[in-house]
């Protein structure tokens, strides 16, 4: 039944690429935080690719095995943003360090896709997850809500490799 709507639907194959100077910053914190960490990421839209172009790295308190972000840190990032005419609204990426780890998505971060991918409104919920860890491996997944009838949607997951570099 599923399978036979995704075909129905036509899903696109997408990309992610990370630019640079932003995948320098994540590797970064990764290397200089002693365990885990993480933040969001602004992406844009380059044919079937989803470019992550910058990220952020808001306060937070980390563990070996855990990463929280501080909620009143966040909510202080987005008013100055506001001061300045800018949004959110491309803070369509979700990354995260492992340390030592291997580079997977746990039962934890399964959770925090799910609660992120709320925030976004209905027609427009996608999210690109990263998960890096101090060796510089990375992996990349898009989860995204496609439309499949009247107030009906089905939540894809699509793993794909991670592209590093800028766009020719
Ligand atoms: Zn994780």
């Amino acid at each position: 039944m599923i399978k036979e709507m995704l075909e129905q639907i036509n899903i696109p194959l997408l990309n992610v690429r990370i630019k640079k100077e932003a995948y320098n910053k994540i590797i970064a914190e990764a290397i200089a935080s002693p365990g885990e960490c993480s933040g969001f990421g602004m992406i844009k839209m380059i044919g079937d690719t989803f470019e992550i172009y910058d990220i952020v790295v808001p306060k937070q308190i980390n563990t070996r095995a855990s990463t929280t972000i501080d909620p009143d840190d966040l909510v202080s990032i987005i008013l100055e943003l506001d001061e300045q005419g800018k949004t959110t609204e491309d803070w369509h990426c979700w990354w995260h360090s492992h340390a030592d780890s291997n580079v997977f998505y746990s039962g934890t971060d399964e959770d925090t896709i799910a609660n992120v991918m709320n925030y976004f409104s209905k027609d427009y919920r996608y999210l690109v997850s990263i998960v890096v860890n101090k060796r510089c491996e990375i992996t990349a997944r898009i989860d995204i809500d496609i439309k499949a009838a009247d107030n009906y949607y089905i939540r894809v997951t699509h793993y794909v490799p991670c592209q590093i570099g800028d766009a020719l």
